[in-house]
């Protein structure tokens, strides 16, 4: 660890750079000195592996970074050229989205109230890992034919109102959908030629389709929160106009695109690695997370074309468990009003411009941050405010909503995507106590539907929360408009 600090350039209070030698531009970190400490070498030397990789034009490392395939967990890789399956992640567009209801903070005091809630989800919404809708008795079926559609159109307004959403969650989303083509492919099999693909080879996920609307396993998980809006006026006015409601009850959801993106990401990094392998091309500092095609190529294309595909699943699949989420609350509370404040991913490259030209944003773990005024968010809601960034701490201390500054510039328009790990599952459950974890949830009147919280994802397998914030804060990213606190988390 000591030789990992001794490399970096301290710039300011929660600032840094690293050196990577030749032209290169330095690798960006964001955390202050406690934060720095917890990147151990492995981390950084993936942060190095990704900024030395072909075609790539910045690296930045955020506080909640930690080791990861290829490259770690809470970093951003941008390049004009170039796809990068690896820092995307299996799990394409793994995303936040945070439901507002109009229900008082106080109507949920009651454990029993409270205990009903997790019911009435637990029967429309699954969990756990290969879980579906046949898993629950009041989901939303969804057949082939609309899997398919929503695969390749997103959160259109027919698929919107086919599964019963509201269709103005649509100007809600980060994106709404995304092409799995360059834009000119009106019919379905102009789509598909241009992906590469075959109607056959989709009709194969079509059990995967089933999984709409459902958490997942492991990381994955719903929470009921109190909202807390921050005290100043600038924030007061920010979280107002995003539909925020302080001491009210909100929902916020952490899943992606299910087996679904699982397949289509593992299937693209078997086909360039077999690419790679048959035309004798090394692999960037030999790690086969780390293959890569140029965008302007059949595989380019290919990729993202699943990955678009893999989103478009991710995202109806949020604003779907969002809509089930409020259903749920009716059932207990009938007649309360909840609205989308926002869905935003973590996992995903998006082209936008940087540094005066488009360039691919891989963000793995990683939050995008468009401050107000920014080109990207006109005609959006937040072109005046900046869009609200979601960011999950731990259910004991809460999460954030932020926004970002103009600082944000710094790090490729990111912030980090939560806390981030301090410890591997294998350590957390040798290191930790089951009675200490759940006294102490218990203790902050933080309720489960687990009757044992899974130890690798107690509070203390994850980073201080509040120093990652006070990063954020120090290098001028992004402010807090609101904390959530949890009541009650539903997990795997
Ligand atoms: P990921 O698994 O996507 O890499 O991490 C998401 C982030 O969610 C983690 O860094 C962690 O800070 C946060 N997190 C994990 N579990 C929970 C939870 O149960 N509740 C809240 N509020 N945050 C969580
Ligand atoms: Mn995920
Ligand atoms: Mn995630």
């Amino acid at each position: 660890m000591d030789t990992t600090n001794q490399m970096i350039n301290v710039t300011g209070v929660a600032t840094a750079t690293l050196d990577v030698g030749g032209d290169l531009s330095p690798i960006t970190i964001i955390g202050n000195e406690s934060i720095r400490q917890t990147f151990d070498a492995n981390t950084i030397g993936q942060a190095i592996n990704c900024r030395m990789a072909p075609g790539v034009t910045s690296v930045v490392l955020n506080p909640d970074a930690h080791v990861g395939y290829g490259a770690p967990v809470g970093c951003v890789m941008a390049s004009p050229t170039h796809v990068y399956p690896g820092p995307v992640g299996v799990d394409i567009k793994c995303s936040m989205s945070l439901l507002q209801t109009d229900l008082p903070a106080d109507a949920i005091n009651e454990p029993t109230v409270r205990r009903k809630l997790i019911q009435a989800i637990a029967k429309r919404v699954p969990t756990g890992a290969g879980r579906g809708q046949r898993h629950v008795p009041k989901s939303r079926p969804v057949d082939g034919r609309l899997g398919f559609q929503l695969t390749t159109d997103g959160a259109s307004k027919s698929v919107l109102k086919k599964l019963g959403i509201p269709k103005s969650w649509a100007s809600r989303c980060e994106d709404a959908f995304h092409t799995a083509h360059d834009g000119s492919c009106d019919t379905l099999a102009a789509r598909l030629e241009w992906m590469g693909r075959t109607r056959d080879s989709l009709d194969r996920l079509e059990s995967k389709y089933r999984q709409l609307g459902s958490y997942g396993g492991g990381n994955h998980f719903g929470e009921c929160e109190v909202v807390h809006v921050a005290e100043d006026l600038a924030s007061r006015k920010i979280a107002e106009s995003f539909g925020l409601k302080d001491g009210h009850v909100a929902f916020l959801s952490h899943c992606g695109s299910r087996g679904l993106g699982h397949d289509l990401a593992m299937g693209q990094f078997r086909a360039m690695k077999s690419s790679f392998e048959k035309r004798g091309r090394a692999f960037p500092a030999g790690d086969p997370q780390l293959v890569h095609a140029e965008v302007d190529s059949d595989e380019g294309r290919s990729y993202l074309g699943d990955m678009a595909m893999g989103a478009n699943f991710a995202t109806v699949n949020h604003l779907l468990i969002n809509q089930l989420v409020l259903e749920s609350f009716r059932d207990v509370f009938p007649g309360i009003r909840g609205d989308l404040i926002y869905f935003i991913s973590h996992n995903i490259a998006r082209l936008e411009p940087l540094d005066g030209r488009p360039q691919w944003v891989h963000r793995k773990g990683a939050t995008r941050a468009y401050p107000a005024g920014h080109p990207e968010l006109d005609r959006t809601p937040f072109a005046e405010t900046g869009h609200p960034i979601l960011l999950p701490g731990n259910p004991r201390d809460g999460s954030s909503v932020m926004v970002a500054l103009p600082g944000a510039s710094l790090s490729a328009f990111s912030v980090n995507h939560g806390a981030g790990r301090r410890m591997s599952r294998t350590k957390a459950k040798k290191l930790l106590d089951q009675q200490t974890i759940d006294a102490d949830l218990t203790q902050h009147d933080v309720m489960s539907n687990c009757r044992e919280y899974p130890r690798d994802e107690a509070p203390d397998a994850y980073k201080d929360f509040g120093e990652v914030l006070a990063s954020v804060q120090a290098a001028g990213l992004a402010t807090e408009v609101a904390r959530l606190q949890a009541k009650f988390v539903i997990k795997d």
